[in-house]
């Protein structure tokens, strides 16, 4: 069966005729390629722009691979080829040419993975590898082509451990949170907190979330953990309570996946119940993403939470490419400010990078948002920050995530929280 938008193979008949041809046959390559932002070339072009886009990609293709080679679309703008191992670099560089050639006004990239399969390997797992090389130049734009190495395999074997072993990392406590103290700049106390997890592996040590975050956020598991943290968070201040001790509020991370994956608003209100804790106490932190596909459905899910009484924060602002869409689209109570994007100016040398944060800022703050800066690590940075006016901050300077009973000890004085 042939893909009817691009007239190449679909994912199944190439699997299966791809199966056949490795069984008896050597000497062959699996090639991975994916567009570049073409989520955000649509966005920007219409879907029929973006419709061409892929038919004309495919054209490229099948004139740099001959009949010789077979070629698929696998789903969006993923096309996969099963062809002779020589020249397949040469070929992706090639591809690269004429799609710089294509639209000279958009920087269009098609990045490939490379793998050369054995004979008789498996054809699922063999695309699996040529993705994986794919995907692990994502970030590296001086390389457009990867061959597969058997680290990438490690990264594998990590993400199918993960996806293995959560439901029991959460039922055995494996998975902690800790906080992080967010500091009132013009008090200087603790106002509130963020929560962040841990995860703690018999086998594995540490894992981080830098690792297990992304991959249960791709294999749609993400609102698993953050059922589970939410719960923590609720039972933590239950205890802290219940000993006629002080808190304040806490801010906790959500995937914009949640929203689709689960009903997130009866999971929080269903944790927040149970515990009996006031919903002031919990601020709902949803991180800046560059693949919003619908700002109707965020957003709608934002004003119901402020409508139950739960404060909104943007998390990571100015990590992407659309922050200032962000601020038009969207109504949140907090903005958090990237620690990359702070860090991406140097604001002794620049006075431009001192303009650019400061009108940020100044926006964010005319929309009615808060602004709290984030990955503060020096006196320097909190000074600078407490001229051009932040509300708050946080960082290493204030304090590490930490458990939450040591942020009522640490030296810093903690704002009066009422009691929930
Ligand atoms: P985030 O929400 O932006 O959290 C801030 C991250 O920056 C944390 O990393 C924190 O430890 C780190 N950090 C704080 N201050 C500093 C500093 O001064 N310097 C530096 N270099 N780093 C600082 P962490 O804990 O590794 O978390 C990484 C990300 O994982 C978080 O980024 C958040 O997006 C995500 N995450 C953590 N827990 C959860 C969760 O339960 N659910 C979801 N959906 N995401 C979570
Ligand atoms: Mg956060
Ligand atoms: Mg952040």
């Amino acid at each position: 069966m042939t893909d009817e938008l691009t007239g190449l193979l679909t994912r199944k008949t190439f699997q299966e005729r791809a199966g056949k041809i490795l069984n008896s046959e050597e000497n062959l390559a699996i090639v991975w390629l994916n567009l570049d932002n073409f989520k955000m070339y649509n966005k920007r072009f219409g879907f029929e722009k973006g419709d061409e886009l892929l038919k004309d990609t495919a054209g490229i293709i099948s004139t740099i691979y001959s009949e010789k080679s077979m070629r698929a679309r696998f789903s969006d703008d993923n096309f996969v080829i099963l062809t002779d191992w020589t020249s397949v670099e040469m070929n992706t560089e090639m591809i690269q040419q004429y799609l710089y050639e294509y639209r000279e006004d958009v920087s269009l990239r098609l990045r490939a993975g490379i793998y050369f399969p054995s004979k008789n390997e498996d054809i699922r797992s063999s695309c699996d590898r040529a993705k994986l090389a794919c995907d692990s130049i994502r970030k590296n734009h001086s390389m457009n082509s990867c061959m597969f190495h058997e680290g990438m395999s490690r990264k594998l074997a990590l993400q199918q451990y993960i996806l293995d072993t959560l439901g029991l990392a959460i039922n055995q406590n494996r998975i902690q949170v800790l906080y992080q103290p967010i500091v009132r700049l013009s008090t200087g106390k603790i106002c509130e907190t963020e929560a962040l997890t841990r995860w703690t592996d018999p086998e594995l040590g540490a894992i981080s979330p830098a690792e297990f975050i992304p991959t249960l956020e791709q294999y749609r598991e993400i609102h698993k953990l953050d059922i589970h943290s939410l719960n923590q968070v609720c039972k933590d201040y239950r205890t802290r309570i219940e000993q006629g001790l002080s808190v304040v509020p806490v801010s906790v991370n959500l995937s914009r996946l949640d929203f689709e994956l689960c009903n997130i608003f009866q999971e929080v209100e269903l944790a927040v119940m149970t515990n009996d804790i006031s919903r002031e106490m919990i601020r709902i932190e949803i991180t800046e993403s560059v693949n919003d596909d619908d700002v109707a459905i965020l957003n709608l899910g934002i004003e119901k939470f402020r409508a139950m009484g739960y404060e909104v924060w943007m998390d990571d602002f100015g990590s992407g490419y659309s922050s200032l869409n962000v601020l038009k689209d969207y109504n949140f109570d907090t903005i958090k400010f990237d620690m990359k994007f702070l860090r991406g100016f140097d604001i002794n040398k620049s006075e431009k990078a001192k303009y650019i944060i400061s009108s940020n800022l100044s926006m964010a703050r005319l929309m009615g948002m808060q602004a709290l800066a984030e990955g503060v690590e020096n006196a320097e940075q909190l000074e600078y920050l407490q001229s051009i006016g932040f509300d708050k901050a946080q960082g290493y300077y204030f304090g590490r995530p930490m458990k939450f009973e040591e942020i009522f000890m640490l030296e810093r004085e903690v704002e009066d929280a009422k009691n929930s």
